[in-house]
């Protein structure tokens, strides 16, 4: 870098910055001359306007409608999810209820029957308990994922 660049330093950051109006023309026209010829002041220069450009695309667009419109539609699917989960775990407790009175008062001497209705409950009771790991890890994991979104 030699002193032509150090005083021209301070200009090409202000062109760059886009304070063009604080330049007569012979002020603008040796910034290009100096920026045309010499690679260390151009490429400072372009790489300020890229910077600035990140920060213009970053800084003047909102998040866009459907960011929002997504979080909500999350939102309701959780709801639904909830819900879905009481009608799946209703008929699980009826049915498991049915089954035992089923094995205790109705089967008789029936052996098929019986190992069919302990075999029936056992299965809904690993379901059962998946579903319920499950969703409580969930519910644990929840308010990280409210962070993430
Ligand atoms: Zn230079």
């Amino acid at each position: 870098m030699d002193n032509r660049c150090k005083v021209l330093k301070l200009q090409i950051q202000a062109l760059a910055d886009g304070e063009i109006e604080t330049f007569d023309d012979e002020n603008l026209s040796n910034i290009f001359n100096h920026l045309s010829n010499c690679r260390e002041c151009r490429s400072q220069y372009t790489a300020t306007m890229r910077l600035k450009d990140t920060i213009k695309v970053k800084g003047d667009n909102p998040p866009p409608k459907e960011w929002f419109e997504q979080l909500e539609k999350k939102r309701s699917n959780k709801i639904m999810r909830r819900m879905g989960y009481f009608l799946v775990i209703i008929p699980y407790i009826l049915l498991i209820g049915f089954g035992l009175n089923e094995l205790f008062f109705n089967s008789g001497d029936n052996i098929i029957v019986k190992v069919s209705i302990t075999t029936i409950i056992f299965g809904f009771l690993i379901l059962f308990g998946i579903t319920i790991t499950g969703r409580i890890k969930e519910l644990k994991t929840d308010k990280y994922k409210e962070i993430m979104k």
